[in-house]
């Protein structure tokens, strides 16, 4: 089914808007962008010939890649945002967001948001050193001026990658706050966005990014944001390296990170049958 028949099909469900007109926007969710024909774990890596695919699947479908920071203001104070509203994130800088991701991005006039670790800019993506795909390279200073001069946005993850909910109160300031100065001190500008490393959050751990200065921070948890949403919650949809861009589609139309075929044709069915 391709990707314009499947909106036709989720606007008239309604699966796209509320019945009350809420527009639903989704945040994807980008690790890795990799060469083609690499081995990598698909959950952590999308090879750049499905980026590319999974992209246009989504420009054919008439969707509309917006700024986070869009996004962010549409949630806070209802700014319009056009139909079919996505936004692209990347956690952790690597240095292939910068080489493979961030050229498919300009090809297509999209933009983005990267999430840095600020202690390790330049340097090994230690964290990962568990991992089957061990540490990889992330992306340093110049790299980031570049591609923030041409309009990608920038965000902390955190100064060394750590779950923030295993700190105490010194310690959660420290990595919330010394990453924001770091990162705004290169941008010469107020970054005021956060990832949470690993998604993990909790309420002491929300209240310190609102304290430290953080008007929006976002989670792993599935399912799109619309005016009225937590700021400090925002929803992602993780991408796969298996989802192919009509995959992508569903899961966006879904708000999943994983589509339950059997779920999903029930929802569908209910709602052709008995709202649209
Ligand atoms: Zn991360």
């Amino acid at each position: 089914m391709r990707g314009h028949t499947l909106i036709q099909l989720a606007d008239a469900a309604r699966l796209t808007r509320w019945a009350d007109g809420l527009v639903r926007v989704p945040v994807l969710l980008y690790h890795m962008i990799i060469r083609p024909g690499l081995p990598a774990d698909p959950e952590m890596a999308v090879p750049q010939d499905r980026f590319s695919e999974q992209l246009t699947c989504l420009a054919d479908a008439g969707c509309a890649c917006i700024s986070l920071d869009r996004l962010i203001r549409h949630v806070l104070h209802g700014e319009p945002v056009p139909p079919r509203s996505f936004a692209i994130t990347f956690d952790d800088g690597f240095l292939d967001t910068y080489r493979l991701a961030w050229p498919v991005l300009q090809r297509r006039g999209m933009t983005a948001t990267v999430f840095l670790v600020s202690d390790l800019m330049d340097k090994l993506s230690e964290w990962m050193r568990v991992e089957p795909s061990g540490p990889q390279l992330l992306m340093g200073c110049e790299h980031v001026r570049e591609m923030h001069q041409a309009g990608i946005g920038f965000g902390s993850h955190g100064r060394r990658h750590v779950d923030l909910t295993c700190l105490d109160d010194d310690e959660l300031a420290d990595e919330l706050c010394t990453s924001r100065q770091v990162i705004s001190g290169l941008l010469r500008e107020d970054v005021r966005v956060l990832a949470y490393p690993f998604g993990r959050f909790n309420a002491r751990v929300r209240s310190a990014a609102a304290r430290m200065g953080y008007a929006a921070a976002l989670s792993v948890r599935g399912g799109w944001n619309r005016r009225g949403t937590d700021p400090l919650a925002l929803r992602r949809i993780v991408v796969s390296g298996r989802d192919t861009g009509t995959n992508l589609l569903i899961k966006i139309i879904l708000g999943e990170h994983r589509i339950r075929w059997h779920a999903a044709t029930a929802r569908l069915t209910r709602t052709l049958l008995f709202r649209a």
